[in-house]
């Protein structure tokens, strides 16, 4: 049950961050690495989305690449994303920061996004790391730059470093939120899964969407037990009904 009283003192001037992770693609039918597709259920994603991985395949790892590309420019934004994009034309100091991979905010209209994990639509080069964002790459080998090295998914890999500045900007973020929502992440992944308790520390009130309890859900102020799918629209009309 989400309460309107929750939101109560809430304006336009009134500072919001979002977490998001796949849980909130689910919907959209984009799968979770743990509820893995059959094709590939024989690897764990720790043996495909690390730099070891691709080094020592790399057709392999580029083909699970494209596998999951494809499967993502199939799928759709669902009223989750296209909610929390509604939400952020309501209120002017709201930042998305996304675990997410698949572009699916950005498709649903979201602008101010964080995408801490990287865009599986991006690439560059491992030898000279020119980028080449936008080349489509159509084959199942993993594609050579111009300079004659890999090119390879701007994606960050288990044991690689996030981007300095957009995890720096999430930081900021979390810390300077009135309202911090935790979106269909299991929040074992950190550093991510350290924002909501910073932006808590920090004052703000401090809510998670996820049908299943996570580590995190004893700390927020309101868990929402619920898919993001339903739970995000019914937030939107709720701050509809305060800010119009
Ligand atoms: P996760 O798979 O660990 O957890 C998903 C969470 O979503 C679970 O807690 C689950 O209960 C919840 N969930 C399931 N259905 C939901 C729904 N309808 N609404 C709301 N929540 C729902 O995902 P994670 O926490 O994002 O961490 C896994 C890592 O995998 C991330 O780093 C991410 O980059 C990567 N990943 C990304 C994608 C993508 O881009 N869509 C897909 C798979 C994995
Ligand atoms: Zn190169």
């Amino acid at each position: 049950m989400i309460e309107k009283s929750w939101f109560a003192g809430l304006n336009k001037k009134t500072t919001v961050a979002v977490l998001t992770g796949a849980g909130i693609s689910k919907e959209s039918g984009v799968p979770t690495f743990r509820d893995s597709d059959g094709l590939w259920k024989k690897f764990k994603p720790e043996e495909l989305a690390s730099f070891d991985a691709f080094i020592s395949n790399p057709d392999l790892v580029w083909d699970w690449y494209q596998f999951r590309r494809d499967l993502i420019h199939k799928v759709q934004p669902n009223p989750g994303h296209f909610a929390l994009a509604k939400i952020e034309s309501l209120l002017p100091n709201f930042t998305l920061i996304t675990q997410n991979v698949d572009n699916l905010h950005r498709r649903a209209g979201s602008r101010n996004v964080l995408e801490i994990h990287g865009n599986i639509d991006k690439n560059y080069c491992v030898k000279c790391q020119k980028r080449h964002d936008g080349t489509q790459f159509n084959g199942k080998k993993a594609p050579r730059c111009d300079c004659g090295g890999l090119v390879r998914p701007d994606v960050v890999w288990f044991g690689e470093m996030l981007p300095e500045k957009t995890i720096q900007a999430a930081f900021r973020a979390a810390e300077e939120a009135d309202y911090f929502f935790s979106i269909g992440t299991s929040a074992y992944v950190y550093p991510a899964a350290n924002l909501p308790v910073i932006a808590k520390m920090a004052g703000a009130v401090f809510i998670e969407i996820n049908p299943q309890e996570t580590p995190l859900s004893q700390q927020a102020h309101h868990f929402i037990s619920m898919p993001s799918g339903e739970a995000l629209p019914e937030i939107l009309r709720i701050l509809e009904s305060i800010i119009l």
